[in-house]
């Protein structure tokens, strides 16, 4: 808290009054805070990639390049890291984009069941190569929704991607829909590992991982789950999770009926 104060007082005459403003600066302090920890997070994320795709190239400079099968090796990690700083770069920038204000959507009543067979057509091959079966529920319900097609294909990717990776082999991953009132709710579930409760507040954030080792060994930026929210609030709509470990977990988002 900070304190100005301030007499007012006329030459020869007692003070007139005197002038308290208090400024609460806890809530700058904090949004401050949150941006450090934001920087020193990207950083940290950059870095990591950086400092292995160097410690590769210095090892074939210094004569590895002659060995081919062990270049080979090296140069496909190299590959899977600059793959890894491209994915975190385009999520830094959509996140940027959308906080911005910068991003420009155009809301049009889209049909809910073609968006997503789209969104499920561009997994099949993962999914099958995980041994995880994709399920479409939503092809019945003639649903329109109030959205921008890129931004609501982005949603449901990130969510159906998120499913299939924290689901083992031989699970199942469900795309329904509902309605509540004049709200669309599409929801994705899967039979994986699911989450503990004290998390669910947190998973939106950005950066946030329930187990930061096993989310980056799957290739995760920590920023997926931060997107999905922001799109669906600039959309109006929002976002829910709920999900027992070892069980599974359904993330929910609600959208405006056409
Ligand atoms: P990441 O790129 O690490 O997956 P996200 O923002 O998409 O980042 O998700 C944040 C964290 O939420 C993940 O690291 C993971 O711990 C957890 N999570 C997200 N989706 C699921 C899911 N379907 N099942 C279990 N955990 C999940």
């Amino acid at each position: 808290l900070t304190l100005d104060v301030q007499a007012t007082q006329l030459a020869g005459t007692p003070p007139a009054g005197v002038v308290l403003v208090l400024h609460d600066i806890s809530e700058l302090k904090r949004l401050e805070g949150l941006r450090q920890q934001f920087v020193a997070n990207v950083s940290h994320e950059l870095k990591t990639p950086l400092s292995s795709i160097k410690a590769y190239t210095e090892t074939l400079l210094n004569g590895a390049l002659e060995d081919t099968e062990h270049a080979r090796q090296f140069l496909t990690r190299i590959d899977d890291q600059t793959s890894r700083l491209h994915e975190l770069i385009l999520d830094l920038l959509s996140i940027a984009r959308i906080e911005s204000g910068q991003a420009t959507l155009e809301v049009t009543n889209l049909l809910l069941s073609k968006v997503v067979r789209t969104c499920l057509d561009d997994f099949e091959e993962r999914s099958k190569a995980g041994g995880i079966t994709l399920k479409n529920q939503v092809a019945e319900q003639q649903l329109r929704v109030q959205a921008d097609e890129e931004s609501l294909v982005q949603i449901l990717s990130n969510l159906i991607d998120n499913a299939i990776k924290y689901t083992p082999a031989g699970g199942t991953v469900t795309v329904s829909s509902h309605t509540e009132g004049e709200i669309a709710v599409i929801e994705v579930t899967d039979t994986g590992i699911g989450i503990e409760s004290e998390h669910h507040e947190r998973l939106f954030e950005r950066f946030y991982r329930v187990d930061k080792a096993r989310s980056r060994e799957l290739g995760g930026t920590g920023l997926g789950l931060a997107i999905v929210k922001h799109l669906c609030q600039a959309m109006q709509g929002s976002i829910s999770v709920k999900s027992t470990p070892g069980q599974g977990s359904t993330f929910a988002v609600r959208l405006r009926l056409a």
